[in-house]
């Protein structure tokens, strides 16, 4: 898909919202992007899921947003996560954990998220899966894949992939929803889609190899700066926090510090 977007990605100042007024629109901004650039490829924007990301927002905030209409809410730290799904409990939202977990931290998660987007190592499965047995509860996960083709930390390569998916049946507790990805850090956009367009693909070819693999075999991708793109590239669910909630201040080193050197979108 070719299009004006195919060179730099647009820079936005992502104005903060600090009332249930300016929730609301910066959400149909968000939601009226998200059914633009799916109609540009055909697709039904009712495929695609936002799951607004609240990290670093503090709570009295985050309520405005979700009186604003948010149902869910995001989150890449579990200790935060946490912390306001037991103080924001009143709420009922669903929470789901979208950054790398550490195995001592799995028993947390089982006990408060409804989702975790993040699964790349058999460990953190055995460990959730016993925690979530013990509770008597089940997690949608989304299995992470490194597609930006760097040495990053976290997410299995794609080749890696199948070998892994085909271990998860044995953790009855854990539903597999599909895959979830970062792109590349960058504001060129042919790197970024490419990053999309392995996910898409390799979600493809594991469907075609086995339709059991997947569950209903989504795509997570695609955040504030590259959403577009990755709904055109066959995202069903992309993972918004600053154009929801505002620029954040907290550099992205702190939740991906392999990525500390790279140019920014
Ligand atoms: C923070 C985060 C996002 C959202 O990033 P924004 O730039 O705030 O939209 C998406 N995915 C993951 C894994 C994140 O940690």
């Amino acid at each position: 898909m070719t299009n004006e977007l195919d060179a730099e990605l647009p820079v936005h100042d992502f104005p903060t919202a600090t009332s249930v007024t300016e929730f609301v629109q910066n959400i149909a901004e968000v939601r009226g992007r998200i059914a633009a650039a799916a109609e540009r490829v055909g697709r039904n924007p009712h495929e695609v899921r936002l799951l607004p990301v609240s990290k670093t927002v503090p709570e009295d905030r985050v309520r405005l947003a979700v009186q604003a209409g948010c149902r869910e809410l995001g989150e890449n730290k579990v200790q935060e996560a946490k912390r306001k799904s037991t103080n924001l409990a009143d709420l009922g939202v669903a929470w789901s954990v979208i950054g790398h977990l550490q195995t001592n931290k799995a028993r947390d998660v089982a006990a408060f998220a409804s989702e975790f987007q993040a699964l790349d190592n058999l460990r953190a499965a055995a460990a959730l899966d016993r925690r979530l047995q013990a509770a008597g509860r089940s997690l949608d996960v989304f299995v992470q894949v490194n597609t930006s083709a760097e040495p990053q930390k976290y997410g299995l390569a794609p080749e890696d992939t199948e070998a892994f998916l085909r271990e998860l049946p044995q953790f009855s507790s854990l539903r597999v929803r599909g895959l979830m990805t970062l792109a590349i850090f960058s504001s060129d956009v042919p790197r970024v889609r490419e990053c999309f367009v392995r996910l898409r693909t390799l979600r493809d070819r594991l469907r075609e190899t086995d339709p059991d693999l997947l569950g209903d075999a989504g795509l997570s991708m695609g955040m504030s700066g590259d959403y577009e793109v990755a709904i055109e590239e066959g995202a069903t669910c992309v993972r918004v926090g600053q154009a929801i909630f505002g620029k954040r201040q907290t550099p992205d080193s702190e939740y991906w510090p392999e990525m500390a050197t790279e140019d920014h979108a």
